[in-house]
């Protein structure tokens, strides 16, 4: 285990860099708030996901525990929308696009989170939690809604520094005659027959969006929690709202209380403007994969800033991460007769990426560790160049199989076979052995060999 790095990670609460302490020395817990699943992720959501698993990946070398939660966001708004609109049944709709995001994510060399709850099967603990907000004087009921009220805890805004006009503003507030203040939000709300919805004190209804996060990063986290993260839109209303719910329920006033250290990513842009799915400048992670874009290169690009930076995706972007990987490849190929030895990733790597996850400067080193082993074809500059690409998410495959990819149609389509490898686990975990063996095969009938290491399944043609 290493020990010499100290980590620091700027702290959105705090607003500047500071050391990572954790709060139990042997054992981080992370959270970031996953996807709501109505339709295909962009790469604007994938930042997120591909920015969080760097960080997992660099603790879980620094500590000798890193538990990383990161929720499925299947009861909302959105999904009901979806649903009418297709006809598709709910749980139909959120499997699905649970299912692909996670092949998504497996194709960006995304690791699956140690716990990736969902919000309909945390519903009792998010009553609860109101029930100890209400009993507080932080919650109302009203006409079959529960809501936070906002004044109840001056604290709030401490996280975006937003000021109370801002705060109504932002939060875009319809002005409902069950509201007490024009900034309350909505805890619980009242769903009709032809909605989703469970019993609760208030009658049959529903969460709001907040109070899933809230419950599931305690129920599976404890708290107060290490590091609680998401896009940066996120922090008001929606962390700004967390804090609020978590610190009331438990009747605190100190907002690090719920989560130690607040970690935001900046937005993936087109010509400069956020991507989203309402301005409809948008690119499926999905998409891209079918192209034939490697996971690989999509990671590469995503990682190519800071991730406190605005991103801007071009296909030049992607043009140059290609270039990169292909590079990569070629050296590795270059340096197959060199013998294996093993190898802790270089401190150049760590310094970069514990300086709060500078990706840029990680890059540096690592084409200089690339030139290294190029130049001097050693066993010890081959495993440093590797073990610093694998730690950042490079160099999964075989260079025959990075170099075969997309050639013609009997080719191995590598997020195909990640995405299966994600299903497989999921299988195995659900003791559902059948299904896993049929994988197996199905990957064997290609000429795939799966190896399981404690780091997750590894596969070779
Ligand atoms: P949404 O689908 O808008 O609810 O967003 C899901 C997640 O993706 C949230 O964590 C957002 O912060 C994040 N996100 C959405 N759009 C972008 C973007 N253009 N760049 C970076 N993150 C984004
Ligand atoms: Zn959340």
């Amino acid at each position: 285990m290493t020990t010499k790095y100290v980590f620091k990670l700027y702290n959105s609460l705090a607003r500047e860099k500071q050391d990572f302490v954790p709060l139990e020395a042997d054992h981080v817990r992370i959270y970031a708030c996953g996807p709501t699943v109505y339709s295909y992720a962009h790469i604007g959501n994938a930042r997120m996901a591909v920015v969080f698993d760097v960080l997992q990946r660099l603790l879980r070398l620094l500590y000798p525990k890193v538990t990383y939660a990161s929720n499925i966001t299947d009861i909302e708004d959105k999904i009901i929308a979806a649903s009418q609109e297709t006809g598709e049944a709910i749980e139909f709709i959120t499997r699905k696009y649970e299912r692909i995001y996670n092949e998504d994510m497996a194709a960006l060399g995304v690791r699956l989170p140690d716990v990736q709850p969902r919000a309909t099967e945390t519903i009792p603990e998010m009553i609860s939690l109101i029930e100890q907000m209400i009993a507080r004087g932080h919650a109302y009921a009203n006409e079959g809604h529960v809501l936070f009220n906002v004044p109840s805890f001056p604290e709030y805004g401490g996280l975006s520094g937003r000021s109370r006009d801002d705060q109504i503003a932002g939060a875009r507030v319809e002005v409902a005659p069950y509201k007490r203040d024009p900034a309350d939000f909505v805890l619980w709300k009242p769903s009709n027959a032809d909605q989703p919805g469970w019993d609760s004190p208030w009658g049959f209804g529903r969460p709001g969006w907040h109070i899933e996060c809230s419950a599931m990063s305690e129920k599976h986290l404890g708290l107060p929690i290490d590091i609680h993260g998401g896009g940066a839109d996120l922090k008001f209303p929606h962390h700004e709202n967390e804090i609020a719910q978590s610190c009331c329920a438990h009747g605190s006033h100190d907002l690090t209380s719920f989560s130690k250290y607040w970690m935001h990513n900046g937005f993936l842009t087109v010509e400069g403007e956020k991507m989203s799915k309402s301005l409809g400048n948008f690119t499926l992670a999905h998409d891209l994969i079918e192209q034939g874009i490697p996971g690989e290169v999509i990671r590469y690009v995503l990682l190519s800033a800071h991730y406190r930076q605005p991103l801007d995706w071009s296909d030049s972007g992607v043009e140059l991460g290609q270039k990169m990987l292909d590079k990569f490849y070629r050296i590795l190929d270059e340096l197959s007769d060199v013998a294996d030895v093993p190898a802790d990733v270089p401190s150049s790597v760590m310094e970069a990426l514990c300086d709060d996850l500078n990706t840029p400067k990680a890059y540096a080193e690592l084409n200089a560790l690339a030139k290294a082993a190029q130049d001097q074809k050693t066993p010890e500059t081959k495993a440093a160049f590797v073990a610093a690409a694998q730690l950042l998410g490079f160099l999964g495959v075989e260079p025959a199989v990075w170099f075969s990819a997309g050639q013609d149609a009997s080719d191995i389509d590598a997020a195909w076979v990640e995405g299966l490898l994600v299903e497989r686990t999921e299988a195995r975990k659900a003791k559902n052995f059948a299904r896993s063996d049929e994988i197996r095969d199905e990957l064997a009938a290609k000429g795939i060999v799966i190896e399981d290491t404690p780091q997750g399944p590894k596969w070779k043609v």
